[in-house]
This record gives structure tokens, C-alpha cells and sequence, in this order.
């Protein structure tokens, strides 16, 4: 069995406790437009075009030789690479493969368990020492639910801590596979309002909290993110009913909430792969979004919620 999986990070410190391996999977059925890993949504590989670190087609050239489809390369006039035509695209990744620069990068590798495993164990000693583990994120891992499961069943096996950052957004079933496997799940609430959550993610809110709400009746590990978008889901009515819906359906039982502020995280990543990004031109006043960070934490903790901003 195979994943596409489009990064492996070691020595991750947030994303579940201690030191972690964290595997990244490609695909994802929301589009939020604050997203900072544009590489993981599309279910495909991708190649993204750096274009700075170009050292010129006049001087170097290799992906362009290296490429076996016609016209499928642009450069700029100044003889840096411009981007490649997806719809020619065949993601072949040879022209990764040849750049000598690291200004075409290759998102999307098809893995088997036991190779990602290979990546895993080297840190063993470290998740003895920590209490970590592996965290399997993306993208959305449950859109490659067999992969997941078997992933986190063969660490489970091995002794290794296993975590899963998931949106929730899918059917139960799919969910209760990668769960049984998992000792930590973490999950965002975007917003509480549905209509919001349609307008910038793509997708209902409804199957996510009714999941949710599954997870706590397991009594699973949880923590809640909210990602604190200015103008989008930092408003008091927002946070009141978030705090409501912990509070009354999930028996106020998530280990804690962590509020995320908002970065332009997204913008370089979606320009490298030919997209426009939604949140172009967005200016955040930093001061006041962490301001307003630490009173909806206060407001969480009002309600016994127990909740912390960033990884503070
Ligand atoms: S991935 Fe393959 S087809 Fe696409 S631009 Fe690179 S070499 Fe050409
Ligand atoms: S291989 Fe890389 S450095 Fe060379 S021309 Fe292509 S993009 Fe530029």
C-alpha cells in the first residue's frame, strides 16, 4: 500500500507532545483561504516553481532538457524559469530532479508504510525521551484512510506515539478506521457560523462538529485549534458559540484550545504553483490580532476551557 505523501519533518515540537516525526499527505477536501500548505490540497502531484532561485535558462537550462513534453516550461525575459503549463504537465518531476538550484520543487511522493516507517525510527530514542511520537497531517490524512490506519497501527505495534491532525471532514466510518490507531487527535473549528465557513473553506462546518462530538464520546485525546483570521471568525459572537458548543456537546473536554494567529504563511507556496492567493493584499496588525488572541483565551478560560495562544 502507497501514500502520496509530500513531506516527512523531524523534530517537530507542535504538533502533538515531545519531539515528533510528522508526515505530510497530499489532498485535502477544504480550501481555506488562509491555508499555509497550498502544496498539500491538490490530491495530485505537483511540481512548484521557485523562480528566485532560478540561475537562468542562458547558464543552466537542465529542465528544459530534461523535460519530455513541448512548450511545457515558460522563462521570463530575464532567462529565469516563469512557471510550467499544468495543463501540459504530466509531473513527471524529472525537471526537480535535474534543477541544480532547488528552484522547481517536487510536492507529491508516493511512499509505501514501511518506507515512511524507514523515517520514523530513526528518532526512537528521542520519542522515549520526549514522550512523542509520529503526527500524520497534510493536507487532509483521512482522504488516505488506509494508509493512515496502517501507518499509525505499525507504529502502535513498534511502541511509537501516534497523533492525527485531521479537519474532520469525513464520513464517520473513515474516521473511526485512522482513529483506532491514534492516541491524539487535533482538529481546528474554524467557525462556528456555516455560512462563514462555506464562504472560506469550501465546505459545510456540519459533518466536522457532529465528528467532533464523536471524538469526545470516545473520550480520544483532543485539542482544538482555532486559526484567528481578522474580520472572518475573531468576532465575539464567533468565539461565544464555539465556547458554547465545547462547553455544552463536547462535554468541555478537549485537553485544551490553542489559538493560531493568522500569517501569510500561503502566498509564496501559491504563487510556486501558478495559483492566485486568496489572501493577497491582506495587511494584519500583528499587535492588535495577538491583542485580540489573549482575550478570547481569557475568554475560554472564563469557561473553564482550558486554552493557550500560539505554543506559549
Ligand atoms: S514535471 Fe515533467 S512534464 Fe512537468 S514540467 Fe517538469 S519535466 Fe516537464
Ligand atoms: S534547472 Fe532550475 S536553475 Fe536550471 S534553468 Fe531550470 S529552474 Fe533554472
Amino acid at each position: 500500500m502507497k501514500g502520496l505523501v509530500f513531506n516527512i519533518q523531524r523534530y517537530t515540537l507542535h504538533d502533538g507532545p515531545g519531539i515528533r516525526t510528522e508526515v505530510f499527505l497530499k489532498g485535502c477536501p477544504l480550501s481555506c483561504r488562509w491555508c499555509s500548505n497550498p502544496e498539500s490540497q491538490c490530491s495530485l502531484r505537483e511540481v512548484g516553481v521557485y523562480a528566485s532561485r532560478c540561475i537562468g535558462m542562458g547558464a543552466c537550462g537542465a529542465c528544459l532538457r530534461s523535460c519530455p513534453v513541448d512548450s511545457c516550461i515558460g522563462f521570463h525575459a530575464d532567462k529565469r524559469i516563469s512557471g510550467v503549463d499544468r495543463e501540459k504537465c504530466i509531473a513527471c518531476m524529472r525537471c526537480a530532479a535535474a534543477c541544480p538550484s532547488g528552484a522547481i520543487k517536487p510536492w507529491g511522493r508516493k511512499m509505501s508504510v514501511e518506507e515512511v516507517m524507514e523515517e520514523v525510527r530513526r528518532d526512537i530514542s528521542f520519542y522515549e525521551s520526549s514522550g512523542g511520537g509520529i503526527t500524520v497531517s497534510g493536507g487532509e490524512p483521512m482522504l488516505q484512510s488506509d494508509f493512515t490506519a496502517e501507518l499509525l497501527r505499525t507504529c502502535k505495534k513498534e511502541g511509537i506515539g501516534t497523533c492525527v491532525e485531521t479537519t474532520m471532514f469525513t464520513q464517520w466510518k473513515t474516521a473511526a478506521k485512522v482513529l483506532a490507531h491514534s492516541d491524539l487527535v487535533i482538529s481546528d473549528i474554524k467557525t462556528m457560523n456555516d455560512k462563514v465557513h462555506r464562504k472560506h473553506t469550501g465546505v459545510s462546518n456540519k459533518t466536522i462538529l457532529g465528528n467532533l462530538k464523536r471524538v469526545s464520546e470516545m473520550r480520544k485525546d483532543l485539542i482544538l485549534r482555532i486559526p484567528l483570521i481578522p474580520g472572518i471568525n475573531d468576532d465575539d459572537e464567533n468565539i461565544n458559540a464555539t465556547a458554547d458548543f465545547i462547553c455544552r456537546e463536547l462535554g468541555g473536554m478537549p485537553i485544551h484550545m490553542q489559538i493560531l494567529e493568522f500569517m501569510h504563511l500561503g502566498g509564496e507556496k501559491c504563487v510556486s504553483l501558478g495559483r492566485t492567493y486568496p489572501m493577497e493584499g491582506q495587511t494584519i496588525d500583528r499587535e492588535a490580532l495577538h491583542e485580540r488572541a489573549l482575550v478570547i483565551r481569557d475568554r475560554f478560560l472564563s469557561r473553564d476551557i482550558k486554552c493557550i495562544v500560539g505554543n506559549e
